[in-house]
């Protein structure tokens, strides 16, 4: 029994957003007796409790830039997602809401498990590029171009309707981060990532560091190793930093979940905002 919770304890941070993922996965799916669906639609656009409407800011930015009109209640319903992001941390979506991580992540524990070590090396910064041309084919062929093969939207169609080629851009999906390239999808393509990383850019809450004595004797850097944008703790651990500021953390928790020297904390960081401010 012991045993169990300490178990449980050292995977408080997965544990808890899979939870988060799946209640918000089955809000839209299954229906209560006596109430219906708690949320109609998709995450691109979804109608919570019958009255709250939420709208994917991409989404919008889609219909902007393909010189659509925007109604009143899906700008409103952005300005509350957006907004929401933009304080806490963008990459929020990716490890707590974005179905498309549970693939990811699993893709990348089975590559591990294999001990899958073939790997295509690919820029970062490509999921910026997406995401202009992303914009730039709304603009040029006047429709919301990503949303035509938005993996996320497929997803959640495919747990509704089943189609072939919806499951075999899933499964394409997949196999690449798996065989090909380590976390090929979510931390070098995806321009949905690539959004929310920019828009929370300067989020509040933070994965921050205590430096301990025994970080320093143990030296471990295992919370580099768990970390799916591995790139962002680098300052922390060289001491150059005492929190990620880096928009591509996913705030997924891996890094505290992996620290079994106490050193790492997630944080919400309001002085910074002010001082930040102050030193404007
Ligand atoms: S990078 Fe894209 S697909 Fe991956 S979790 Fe984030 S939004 Fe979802
Ligand atoms: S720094 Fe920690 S919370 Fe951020 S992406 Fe890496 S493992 Fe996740």
């Amino acid at each position: 029994m012991l045993r169990l919770g300490r178990g449980l304890y050292r995977h408080r941070w997965l544990l808890t957003r899979r939870t988060v993922q799946i209640v918000i996965l089955l809000a839209f799916i299954v229906a209560i007796p006596g109430y219906g669906k708690i949320a109609e639609g998709n995450l691109a656009s979804s109608l919570w409790f019958g009255e709250l409407k939420l709208t994917d800011p991409f989404i919008l930015l889609q219909t902007f830039f393909a010189g659509s009109t925007i109604a009143l209640p899906a700008l409103i319903g952005a300005l509350i997602v957006g907004g929401f992001y933009a304080f806490l941390a963008g990459r929020l979506y990716c490890s707590w809401v974005c179905p498309i991580n549970l693939i990811t992540d699993l893709a990348y524990w089975l590559r591990k498990r294999l001990h899958i070590k073939g790997n295509m090396s690919l820029s970062r910064s490509l999921r910026y590029w997406v995401l202009a041309l992303a914009l730039a084919l709304s603009f040029l062929g006047g429709t919301l171009a990503w949303e035509m093969i938005n993996p996320i939207t497929r997803f959640q169609r495919e747990l509704v309707w089943f189609s072939f080629s919806g499951a075999m851009l899933l499964g394409a999906l997949f196999l690449f981060d798996l065989l090909v390239s380590r976390r090929a999808w979510c931390g070098h393509l995806c321009p949905v990532g690539a959004f929310y990383g920019l828009l929370g850019r300067y989020g509040r809450l933070k994965v921050t560091a205590t430096p301990t004595e025994s970080c320093d004797t143990v030296g471990c850097s295992r919370c580099v190793t768990v970390c799916p944008e591995p790139h962002v703790l680098a300052p922390v651990v060289s001491k150059q930093a005492q929190s990620v500021t880096s928009g591509d953390c996913t705030r997924c928790g891996a890094c505290l979940d992996e620290c079994h020297e106490g050193t790492l904390s997630m944080k919400l960081d309001l002085v910074g905002m002010v001082t930040r401010k102050a030193g404007k």
